[in-house]
Parts: C-alpha cells; structure tokens; sequence
C-alpha cells in the first residue's frame, strides 16, 4: 500500500468553487490548522458569482434544506440575511383535487431560499447576493487563492498533478474535482483516474418568473407550493418564492419544452399566478440543467478525489447537503489518513456508499410518489390525511412531516420509509383512502 500525505508546504488544487468545492476547502483549512499543518489551496473557478443570468448561476433550486442550515450553523458557517432570499414556514399542497397549506411541523421558520448566482438574467435588482459567491468569499478568509479560470487540461505526473488553464501551468500533490456534473471537465480526469464513471444526469427545469414583491407575497407568501399532478415524466414540481421572484422547479426524467408546457398550462398552477397572469407568457430565465441521478463509480485515485455532484449527491434533493457530507469527508479523508487511493477507498468511499445506499431506497420512495401522482384515490386519501392533520399537535402530524422531508430534503431517505412504514401512519393512511372514495374532502382555506 502507498503511503502519500499532505506536509508542511504541501499544494491543493480544487477545480470548482461550486459549494461542494467551498465547503472542502474550508474543512480543510479547519482541520489543517488543528493538525499544525501548513497547506495552500488553489480554487479554479470558471464563472462569476456576481453576474446574473447562466453565467454566474449554479442553477438550482436554491432551497437549504433545516438539517443543513443547523449543521452549517454548529460548524461556524451562518448563511447571512442577505444571501437569504426567503425563510420557508410552509408548503402548499397542490392536487388536481384541491389545495392545502402545510405548516412546517413544529411551526418553525427553519428552510432557506436563496440564488446560487446574483439573480435572473436581466434582473437589476443590486440586493441579490449569491450563496457560492458567499462561500468562495469564506474561503478566501481562510487562505484560499480563487482563479477566476476555466480548467482546460490535467496531466498526471509521478510525483504529482498538473492542472493547465489559458494562462497557467501549476504543479499540485492533491486535486480535488469538484466540477459538478460539466461533461467536459469530468472527461479530463476520466483521463486522469483508472476506472472512473461519471454520474448519470438526466435533464431538469428551472424558471425565474419576475412578478415583484407584493405579488410574491400575497399570491405565494412564505410557502413553498409543490404540486402532484397526473403528468408524464415530472415526479416533483415546486414553485419557491425568492424576493421579487418565484423559481419553478421541475425534476423528473428528460424533461424538454413540451413537458414544461403541460404543467405551466395546467389549470392548477395558473390559479396560483395573479389573476390575468399566465405564466407562459412572463419573460422569464430559464434553463434547463442536468442533475445527478446516480452516483459516479471510482471517484478518486492517488492525489486525486472528486467531490459534490461529480461524485456522490442526494438523489433530487438536498444536493447542497451532498456536496457538504462528501466536502467534509475529502477534507478529513486528506488531514487525517492521506491522499493515496488506498486512504479514499477506506475513509472516503464508506460516504460515498452511505449515500447510494440510501437514493436506493430513495427511488423506491419517488417510485410511490409518481403511483400516487397518477391514480385519484390514493392522492385524495393523502390529501385528505394531511388536511386533518392540521388540526393535530406537531409532533402527530406524521404524514404532513413526511411530506415536509421528503420535498425539502430534510431527511434521509431512510427514515422517511421508516416513519411511513409506521402502522399507525400506514393504518390512517388506508383508511382515508377509503372513507374520501365516499365523502368530499373538507378543505383548509
Ligand atoms: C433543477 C435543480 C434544482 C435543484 N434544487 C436544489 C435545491 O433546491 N437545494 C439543493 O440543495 N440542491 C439543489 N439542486 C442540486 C444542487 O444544485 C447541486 O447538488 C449542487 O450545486 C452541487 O454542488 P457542486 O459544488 O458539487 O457542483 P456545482 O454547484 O455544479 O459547482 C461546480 C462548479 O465547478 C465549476 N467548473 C466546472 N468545470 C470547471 C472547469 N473546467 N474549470 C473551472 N471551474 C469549473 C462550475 O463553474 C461550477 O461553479 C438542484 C439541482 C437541479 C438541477
């Protein structure tokens, strides 16, 4: 087995300042500093955080999961008021049969909405500031050298790595990809890395519809409106309200122009929009990004680990609490054991595993999800479950906090099938099933 390992004066590249690529380097400097270790890092980032639009956008959702705002806090790292563009206190349940809205479980304002960039293309608003440029700036405080570069080569070397830009060639001992899910910079360290996979992506939406503050606030409030309609391809629709702007998100399998189509036209979400509004007709941003549907194979080799979304994320959700586990496991993985395959495969890998473990049981939950989405039954039971719920104590709303984790992310998949498999939960939930094939459901205005 080699043994290779950080020293004083030792070099880190991370190409990637995306949060996963923030969030290594500042665990690394942490740990470093603990250990009396005397390293430099280099973050190769190729966009602008302060621009707006797709150029300084890590297009995304923007929602910070409760789990995640609480562990970044107990680690020092407090998402500032203005990064946040909203505090979420309830979801809104939309069905083709009715709406409801969801207070959080224990009335707690705990979830976060904020732009990975510094807003829509075409927004002038001087307010919007952006969660990466927030963490690459943390960085910067902890020592870290930021390269406003794209990385176009890396090249192996025996006694370390060299990363090749437009401008520089620079000689590392460890680095870190932590490049999302770039197609083309994943290929270079295919190169680089025996037996590499690259993640499996599959397409996704976003829009950023600008309908100014008020609007926001009367028609979407602090409430995040996720929506289960009977329609092909989307397992999961969200419209998040950001300051001026509502983002609609929509996450399935390969979801193109005419899928968008049929859920911006569904009566359903017009009604949310203001009166005379249609959504289709807003001159909007929008793209649509990739999103990592199953985890890469092999992501590290001597000097050399990926990180975030290249490797391992959440499946659908919480992915910035992915790039967080996975940032903080490299960073201790090459404090502590050392930076050879053989000290990956053996602090690192078990994190990476721990999360495909559990997006396996996670695509067994969209699996029933997308059975409740098509049959009107059992979407009538749900709904009407968590409508009587409501009038319950937070700790006795099960299903409304199973939803909760389960659109946000808060929780592992794991104990979201663990509390869903609870009879009491199981036994409700059959039985409103039953009861709302013959009674109308009562619904919370
Ligand atoms: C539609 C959608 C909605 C989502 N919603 C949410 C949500 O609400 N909450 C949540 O937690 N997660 C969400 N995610 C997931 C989340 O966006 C990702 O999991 C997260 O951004 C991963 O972070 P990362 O640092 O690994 O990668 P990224 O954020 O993609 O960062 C990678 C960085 O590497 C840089 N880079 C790539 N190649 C090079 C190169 N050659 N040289 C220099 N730099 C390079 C890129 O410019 C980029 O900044 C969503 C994803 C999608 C697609």
């Amino acid at each position: 087995m080699k043994n290779i390992n950080l020293e004083n004066g030792s070099k880190i590249a991370v190409i990637g300042g995306g949060p996963a690529g923030s969030f290594f380097s500042i665990f690394a400097y942490d740990l470093a500093d603990r250990m009396g270790l005397d390293i430099s890092i280099d973050i190769y980032e190729a966009k602008n955080f302060e621009k707006k639009g797709p150029t300084g956008c890590n297009h995304c959702g923007g929602i910070v999961s409760e789990s995640l705002v609480q562990m970044l806090s107990a680690e020092g790292i407090v998402i500032p008021s203005h990064v946040i563009r909203r505090g979420i206190e309830s979801y809104t349940l939309h069905l083709e049969q009715g709406t409801t809205v969801i207070d959080t479980p224990f009335h707690e304002q705990r979830i976060a909405s904020m732009f990975r960039g510094s807003g829509p293309l075409g927004s002038t608003d001087t307010s919007l500031k952006s969660f990466d440029a927030y963490l690459l700036e943390l960085c910067k405080k902890k020592g870290a050298t930021i390269y406003y570069e794209k990385v176009t080569d890396i090249e192996n070397e025996p006694d370390g790595i060299t990363i090749v830009t437009s401008n520089s060639k620079t000689k590392y001992d460890l680095v870190v990809g932590a490049v999302g899910l770039n197609p083309k910079t994943l290929n270079l360290f295919q190169k680089i890395i025996p037996g590499f996979k690259p993640p499996t992506t599959t397409k996704t939406y976003i829009c950023e519809f600008d309908l100014g503050f008020e609007a926001v606030n009367k028609h979407f409030g602090n409430s995040m409106h996720v929506f289960l309609l009977n329609l092909p391809n989307i397992k999961f629709g969200a419209l998040i309200p950001k300051g001026n702007y509502v983002t609609l998100v929509l996450l399935g399998s390969e979801i193109n122009r005419e899928i968008v189509d049929s859920f911006v036209n569904s009566q359903t979400v017009r009604a949310c929009f203001p009166e005379g509004v249609e959504p289709k007709n807003i001159n909007s941003c929008q793209c649509f990004p990739s999103i990592n549907i199953k985890n890469a194979e092999n992501p590290y080799s001597d000097r050399v680990v990926l990180i975030g979304d290249s490797s391992s994320s959440k499946l659908y959700k919480n992915g910035i609490g992915a790039a967080y586990i996975t940032g903080k496991a490299a960073a201790t993985t090459v404090i502590f054991d050392g930076i050879a395959k053989e000290d990956f495969k053996k602090s690192f890998q078990p994190v990476c595993s721990k999360l495909d473990a559990d997006n396996a049981i996670g695509k067994m939950i969209f699996l029933v999800t997308t059975i409740i989405q098509k049959s009107k039954f059992l979407k009538k039971g749900l709904f009407r479950m968590v409508v009587f719920e409501q009038s319950k104590e937070g700790s006795q709303r099960k299903m409304s906090s199973v939803l909760w984790d389960t659109f946000t992310g808060s929780a592992s998949y794991q104990s979201i099938l663990l509390r869903t498999l609870n009879p009491t939960v199981l036994v409700t939930l059959i039985w409103n099933i039953v009861i709302s094939v013959f009674k109308p459901i009562k619904q919370k205005k």
